[in-house]
């Protein structure tokens, strides 16, 4: 019976062992992608939403502090932004800009986004 080689400690790694050992790691990353893409398009959908929410929100502060009058549609998000009601405009993570549409009896008003909201 042939008897087995000890390993000495100095000797390092084989290259078989190696090339296994990468093969499950890539397995691992394979897996554990798709995931993580997922969980970073879900964060930034959830961002956008809270980003139109915070919009609308202060649209109503607006209307409530200017006799019930919300700002021009075309130039609401500078005029939020101006008059102190917003501190900065917001930006969605995916780089689109909001658009304010206010109906006209000014009972509906809406924040649309250029990219989460423009196949809807
Ligand atoms: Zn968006």
């Amino acid at each position: 019976m042939k008897r087995r080689r000890s390993r000495n400690p100095q000797d390092g790694f084989t290259l078989i062992e190696l090339l296994i050992v990468i093969a499950i790691m890539g397995t691992f990353l394979m897996l554990a992608l798709p995931t993580y893409k997922g969980a970073v398009a879900n964060a930034q959908n959830q961002s956008c939403k809270v980003n139109k929410r915070m919009v609308i929100t202060a649209l109503e502060v607006y209307a409530a502090e200017n006799g019930g009058a919300y700002p021009a549609q075309a130039t609401a998000l500078t005029d939020l932004e101006n008059k102190g009601y917003l501190r900065e405009v917001p930006s969605c993570p995916l780089g689109g800009t909001y658009s304010v549409e206010i109906s006209s009896d000014g009972k509906k008003i809406d924040v649309k986004c250029s990219r989460h909201d423009a196949s809807s």
